[in-house]
């Protein structure tokens, strides 16, 4: 059936902030080889599915009734994760968790942005940043990265003086550069920030730096650290992100989030993982291993390579980036085009897809791209 147009936008009493606004957009197709989300590329072994589906199981039996509002089960599990991980105590009253990061990030601007308030951030970086503002009515206030595209500290120090936003996003390892805020730097923007300042650490499992949850003592009323299971974990399709602060941030987005928010089942699935982590966490090092392999590979055929510490690349020069961008696809390799002009990303796949793309690569190198 042909889909009906519908009214168009423009006939709806849309809010006016929201007016001319582009949806999230990376493109979902079927490729041979898919490295446009920055996912993990490792399937969830036999175990961990089997797992999965057993607590799965158990939970459903339990369906009629409406789940932990506060997955203190899970949140426990998180805690105990993130204190091995960066070597920082944390406890279960400190971590938040919703489906995904987004939600989570969502949830910091409704209780902290809103009419009147605003948010800033250092672009290029995650694109849903401006569209969760524009979702809660928080004003956007994008400040340029430096040329080189790494956070330009006194510019942002400037920034943050000028316009005192309520929120401040950093990301780091940042999406889509790869680079990482050096814990000192982070210091200087926290100290300067007026009001909270959430370092999004979606990529943090990829990195050798140390999280930003080193400085959360130093900092309860105004530093949040976003995490989530989507990347390092293999769990994109599991929705789980979690935050972790001083307990009076979960005290405040509990005045926001919807309740029994997260369900019974991605509750269950996501405990599951966790027990898994040391398996899952293993095919991070070979992903970062293949990242330098990919970096070494790109470089030798003439291109630049941005230095990430995160599990994709961000590339060039293109002329025509749009046009390069067709032509992987073409060629069965979907990457992005993040909108950078002459720069394209592409996350760190399975060794032969990463082959894949170093050939395609070599390929285009000989054209005009
Ligand atoms: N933050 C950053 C920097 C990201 O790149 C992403 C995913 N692309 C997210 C947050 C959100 O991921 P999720 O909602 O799957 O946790």
């Amino acid at each position: 059936a042909t889909p009906r147009p519908g009214v168009g936008l423009d006939a709806l009493p849309l809010r006016e902030n929201l007016r001319g606004k582009s949806a999230y957009g990376a493109p979902q197709l079927e490729v041979p080889v898919q490295l446009n989300t920055n996912e993990n590329p490792h399937p969830p072994s036999a175990a961990l599915v089997a797992d999965i589906a057993a607590a799965v199981a158990e939970a459903a039996a339990d369906l009629n009734r409406y789940p932990d509002r506060d997955a203190v089960e899970l949140r426990t599990d998180l805690a105990a994760y993130l204190t091995r991980q960066t070597g920082v105590e944390v406890d279960v009253d400190m971590v938040w968790a919703a489906n995904g990061s987004n939600e989570i990030l969502q949830q910091l601007l409704q209780a902290f942005g809103g009419p009147g308030r605003s948010a800033m951030g250092f672009v290029p970086s995650y694109s849903m940043h401006p569209i969760l503002a524009a979702g809660t009515d928080t004003e956007w206030i994008p400040v340029d990265r430096g040329a080189d595209l790494a956070i330009d500290v006194e510019a942002a120090l400037a920034a943050i003086a000028e316009h005192r936003p309520d929120v401040v996003f950093l990301t780091t390892p940042n999406n889509p550069t790869g680079h990482v805020i050096e814990l000192d730097d982070l210091r200087r923007l926290i100290d300067s920030a007026p009001g909270i300042v959430v370092v999004d650490e979606a990529y943090a499992e990829f990195s050798p730096s140390p999280s930003a949850c080193t400085l959360l003592a130093d900092y309860p009323a105004k530093l949040v650290v976003s995490r989530t299971m989507s990347k390092a974990f293999a769990f994109a399709g599991g929705r789980l992100g979690y935050f972790a602060a001083d307990p009076s941030f979960v005290e405040a987005v509990l005045l926001v989030r919807l309740p029994y928010h997260l369900s019974v089942i991605a509750q269950a699935a996501a405990g599951a993982a966790l027990r898994h982590t040391e398996e899952t966490l293993a095919s991070v090092a070979l992903l970062a291993e293949e990242r330098k392999r990919v970096t070494a590979g790109l470089e030798a055929l003439g291109y630049e390579v941005l230095p990430s510490e995160a599990n994709f690349v961000l590339y060039g020069p293109f002329v025509d980036a749009p046009g390069t961008w067709q032509r992987y696809l073409d060629a069965g390799v979907l990457i992005r085009d993040v909108g950078i002009p002459g720069r394209l990303r592409a996350t760190i796949g399975l060794e032969g897809e990463n082959d894949r793309l170093l050939q395609v690569s070599a390929e285009l190198a000989g054209t005009e791209i």
